[in-house]
């Protein structure tokens, strides 16, 4: 059995790079395939988990298009797929790589198992173009390799046989845990901010540019103010967050203004915050292992296990509705006994399930 590993973003190389590592502890013959959808972001993750893609297609431009990133990964992977025989190809989540990887692999009858499967907002605007694409990528998927119950349940509804769905727990554990244990994040968090107790602040998604995002900041802002606690806000490389940043944060002097930083960074500051913003999903999964409450800017969220948790609040994209669910977080006192996001052992049971 070959099998194919595809990512081009951050998050899918946090969320892939577990199952690369065990199926080359296990002796699975693997083949590492990046897009490069994201360059920079990509390549930062790569060297945490020490991962070299085998293939590299390099395919970010300025000012890329949906279909321009699709039509080339559709090409690029067709060629690769024929030259190494490839049986499975690997996906994870939602982006434009996972979705024109998946539906490379189905058109060349290439079995795809589809990571992170089965999460749903209902909406398929929002997130966009994300809904549409984690959708079509459980229509063609093989294995499905459902995080959550709530994800089978999803997947179930939409009358998918429940052989082909798997629960496996979210691989962002098994590569939270592989972080913690290699790494001692107090005194890396120390580098970037001496005292715990900040918000921790991302914003990036597409939805939310322009006025959204400026709303967003301004009630952050405004709790900073009144509740003296300071912003951290590593800011993603999108031009358009960046200028929404500066207009309502710059010289603003309880603002930690960060450019984006490194896997274990970024998990050193979620360790020391109080609460977290975000309209991150990957972040909403990776909180509750450290104990931590976050305020989702958006109106939906895929990951409804976080909020049935207790351990997050769907806080929408309002100056004041932002501002009063960090109000409320701070209030609420959360049953950390339990992690709705899994258990470190998901990448283990997504190979076994194609051994
Ligand atoms: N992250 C990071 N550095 C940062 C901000 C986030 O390494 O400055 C990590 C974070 O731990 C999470 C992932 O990036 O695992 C989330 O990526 P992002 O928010 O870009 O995408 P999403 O999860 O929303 O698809």
């Amino acid at each position: 059995m070959k099998l194919g590993i595809v990512f081009g973003t951050r998050p899918e190389v946090i969320k892939v790079a577990p199952v690369y590592l065990k199926a080359k502890e296990l002796g699975v013959d693997v083949v590492a395939i990046a897009t490069a959808q994201h360059r920079q972001m990509m390549d930062m993750m790569l060297d945490v988990f020490g991962m070299k893609p085998d293939y590299d297609m390099d395919i970010m431009t300025e000012n890329q298009s949906l279909n321009g990133v699709a039509a080339k990964v559709l090409v690029k992977l067709e060629e690769i797929i024929k030259k190494e025989n490839l049986d499975w190809i690997f996906v994870q989540g939602d982006t434009t790589t996972a979705m024109a990887g998946a539906l490379a692999a189905f058109h060349m009858g290439v079995k795809v198992g589809h990571i992170e499967a089965g999460l749903r907002s209902g909406n398929l605007r929002d997130p966009f173009p994300e809904e549409m694409n984690r959708r079509v990528i459980d229509q063609v998927s093989d294995l499905m390799f459902a995080p959550t119950i709530n994800a089978r349940k999803n997947l179930l509804k939409e009358g998918f046989e429940k052989e082909r769905i798997i629960v496996t727990g979210n691989t962002v554990v098994d590569a939270l845990l592989y972080v913690q244990e290699k790494f001692d994040l107090d005194a890396i968090r120390k580098k970037y901010v001496a005292e715990e107790g900040y918000v921790l602040v991302t914003l990036h998604r597409r939805e939310n540019w322009g006025e959204k995002m400026e709303e967003i900041l301004s009630g952050i802002r405004k709790f900073s103010e009144e509740y003296d606690i300071p912003i951290v806000f590593p800011v993603h490389l999108n031009p358009r967050v960046r200028k929404t940043v500066k207009k309502v944060l710059e010289g603003y002097e309880k603002a930690i203004l960060l450019e984006p930083v490194g896997y274990i960074t970024f998990l050193s500051l979620l360790k020391g915050a109080r609460i977290i913003a975000s309209d991150s999903g990957g972040i909403q999964e990776e909180a509750p292992s450290f104990g931590k409450f976050v305020i989702v800017c958006r109106n939906t969220t895929e990951r409804p296990e976080l909020i049935d948790s207790g351990y997050g609040i769907l806080a929408g994209t309002g100056q004041s509705s932002v501002y009063k669910s960090l109000v409320k977080g701070l209030e609420i006192k959360i049953d950390k006994s339990k992690n709705p996001f899994g258990d470190g052992n998901a990448a283990l049971r997504i190979l076994k399930a194609v051994i």
